[in-house]
């Protein structure tokens, strides 16, 4: 008997050497989020105190507006955050800063806007979403004048590896059952998503790898996989709870200079 149990020990331990030594795809559970108004918050210029279907994006301003809050909701989620700070509703009237939005009042001044990341003359509203619902300010990588660091492919893995998903701000592109952007929204306009896993397919080249996303446009089919080097992108802004190592400790004071003091 004793023989036995040392030989499944065996086995086991084998097995979890081989797991970490040789895994290809690390995901993480998320919880998905479809975007849509899940309060009954009253929207004022629409008159409305409804919660809308899980689907209505596709077909309402107001719904399809709401990927910021969604992506924020879903990354709060992660992280153990309740009701209220992933109620959609409130992420957006606790975050939206400009537009006439009446900051954490309990109504939507503000209809079918959208949020902001920080881009050239914009606030960083996402960010904002992001330390509502999370609890804290979020890292940013990518734009903000150059001086943020690119998010790399083996920061991914790091990340995913010690738990930590990668809120994605995809520039200049809106789901691929909507218009596309028009020329002179695009660096102020986007998708956001959820970067919560990778699959390195079993091989070393890194130019195969895929990561799992989860969108929270309806008919996205989400979650999804997409090739990696189709997700990091100079132009796109990603944040996450954990700065890199050997990067800039912080993009606090960069945000921070867009408020003045
Ligand atoms: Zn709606």
């Amino acid at each position: 008997m004793r023989s036995l149990l040392i030989s499944v020990l065996a086995i086991a331990l084998a097995a979890c050497l081989s797991a970490s030594a040789f895994a290809a795809s690390v995901t993480l559970p998320i919880t998905q989020v479809w975007q849509h108004k899940d309060t009954n918050m009253l929207c004022v210029p629409a008159a409305d105190a409804t919660i809308h279907a899980w689907n209505h994006a596709i077909v309402c301003v107001h719904c399809g507006t709401y990927c910021a809050p969604a992506a924020c909701s879903m990354y709060a989620l992660h992280w153990g955050r309740g009701v209220p700070f992933t109620n959609q509703d409130n992420i957006y009237d606790n975050a939206k800063l400009s537009g006439g939005e009446i900051l954490g009042n309990g109504m939507l001044e503000t209809h079918g806007l959208g949020m902001y990341a920080g881009t050239p003359m914009k606030q960083p509203e996402i960010q904002t979403a992001f330390s509502y619902a999370v609890g804290v300010w979020p890292y940013q990588w990518g734009p903000q004048g150059g001086q943020n660091p690119m998010l790399t492919h083996p920061m991914v893995i790091s990340m995913i590896n010690h738990n930590n998903p990668v809120l994605w701000i995809d520039m200049g592109t809106w789901p691929s059952d909507q218009s596309t952007i028009p020329v002179e929204l695009y660096y102020d306009s986007g998708h956001c998503k959820i970067i919560a896993g990778y699959n390195d397919m079993n091989t070393i080249d890194p130019a195969d790898d895929q990561y799992l996303i989860y969108d929270p446009w309806p008919n996205s089919g989400s979650p999804y996989w997409k090739m990696a080097n189709q997700v990091i992108d100079p132009v796109d802004i990603y944040l996450s709870v954990w700065d890199g190592v050997g990067t800039k400790a912080s993009s606090w004071g960069s945000i921070k200079q867009l408020f003045g003091d």
